[in-house]
């Protein structure tokens, strides 16, 4: 017996009911019976319709590359895995194979973890494609499913397992909560019907199994990877550390982000930070998160204290970074490598400064450190 949503074959995560046996692995996502089988639906039938799309700027060379091989790679059938740095323009890599797969009366489907991210991509998307309506799925949002392109969380994608897409492009695939999820991971699965292209900042294990793997170790404007400086100094040290540091940004015009590990540190290091900085904080609890990230970039606070919650999918120009604590066991290496991404990742400011303050160097601190320093080099 197996689940034709999510592969599950366990006994004891299948249920019965009415003397039909369910699922109950992927139950979270309505009950799936094990009979029921997804190929007798009906098919969406899209009306085929002409893609079009327009870029802000020209493809880099390797860029370039990349974008050929995605569409080589489709018509070969082959998955692929992009791993992009932090500000490479990964998105934008992928639209002519995109178009290609629409234009040729196939659909396609741009998964992403995060709802707030899934919102900045479909708005993203709509301005860069035209001549085609875009569906958006996420909790509490649910528009145009017969749509020839749809962009979703990876949490909605188990209502298009009836109607399975030509190509799946996953992005952010190292984020929760779809990293780890094997649940989600089969239902992505379930969805493709011909190839997948899943694109991070960092690899994953599973992706280096499965099918090419595409590396874009530049940014779009060709500047290395700033890589992170070390602080080792007693705790007791650390805010004056930081504020001499601080103070000379500020004179510099620079922005500055403060990585804190626990929801906890936010309140304590605004408190601390106050008299002498505009400072403000934010962590999963605040609901003025984007206002906040604003306020930043219009230069209405200096500094922005916040946990992980703002590890990826932010840009601020000319910002400058702090990980307090910065071997605590929640920074693995994934996420050190999204934080240092935050930093010069526009053209206009491609380099800039960011610490890793603690009193002891971890495993994840060192192999971020290498990760970046191979990157820089071309090694990879
Ligand atoms: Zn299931």
């Amino acid at each position: 017996m197996k689940c034709p949503r999510c592969g599950n074959r366990d006994p004891h995560l299948i249920g019965q009911l009415n003397g039909r046996y369910y699922c109950r692995a992927c139950i979270q996502f309505n009950r799936q019976f094990l009979d029921e089988q997804h190929f007798d639906k009906p098919q969406i039938q899209t009306v085929h319709e002409t893609v079009t799309y327009h870029l802000d700027f020209v493809l880099s060379t390797q860029q370039q590359k990349i974008s050929d091989q995605l569409i080589l790679n489709y018509e070969r059938g082959i998955n692929t895995s992009v791993m992009a740095v932090c500000g490479s323009g990964k998105t934008e890599m992928t639209y002519a194979v995109i178009a290609k797969v629409i234009n040729r009366g196939g659909r396609v489907c741009f998964a992403i973890p995060r709802r707030a991210l899934c919102v900045e991509l479909y708005e993203r998307i709509k301005a860069h494609f035209s001549g085609i309506s875009i569906g958006l799925f996420y909790g509490g949002c649910h528009l145009h499913y017969d749509a020839p392109l749809i962009v979703c969380t990876t949490h909605q994608l188990y209502r298009f397992v009836d109607n399975p897409f030509e190509l799946v492009l996953l992005d952010e695939a190292d984020a929760f909560p779809y990293y780890k999820d094997r649940v989600l991971q089969a239902i992505l699965k379930s969805c493709v019907k011909r190839c997948c292209i899943k694109m991070s900042a960092t690899l994953c294990d599973d992706d280096q199994k499965d099918g090419e793997i595409l590396i874009m170790n530049r940014r779009y404007h060709g500047a290395n990877l700033p890589l992170p400086h070390i602080l080792l100094v007693p705790r007791r040290y650390w805010l004056s550390l930081i504020k001499k540091k601080i103070n000379q940004m500020i004179k510099e015009q620079k922005r500055i982000l403060i990585y804190v590990p626990l929801i906890a540190d936010v309140p304590q290091y605004v408190q601390l930070l106050r008299p002498w900085f505009r400072v403000k904080g934010v962590s999963s609890h605040s609901s003025d998160i984007n206002e906040a990230v604003s306020m930043l970039r219009d230069d209405q606070i200096d500094v922005l204290v916040t946990t992980t919650i703002l590890e990826r999918g932010m840009t601020v120009e000319n910002v400058q970074v702090f990980v307090m604590n910065a071997s605590h066991k929640i920074y693995d290496e994934r996420t050190l490598m999204q934080i240092a991404g935050r930093v010069g990742r526009s053209v206009n400011f491609p380099s800039g400064d960011i610490y890793f303050i603690d009193q002891c160097f971890s495993k994840e601190m060192k192999s971020c450190i290498a990760t970046i320093n191979s990157l820089n080099q071309d090694t990879v």
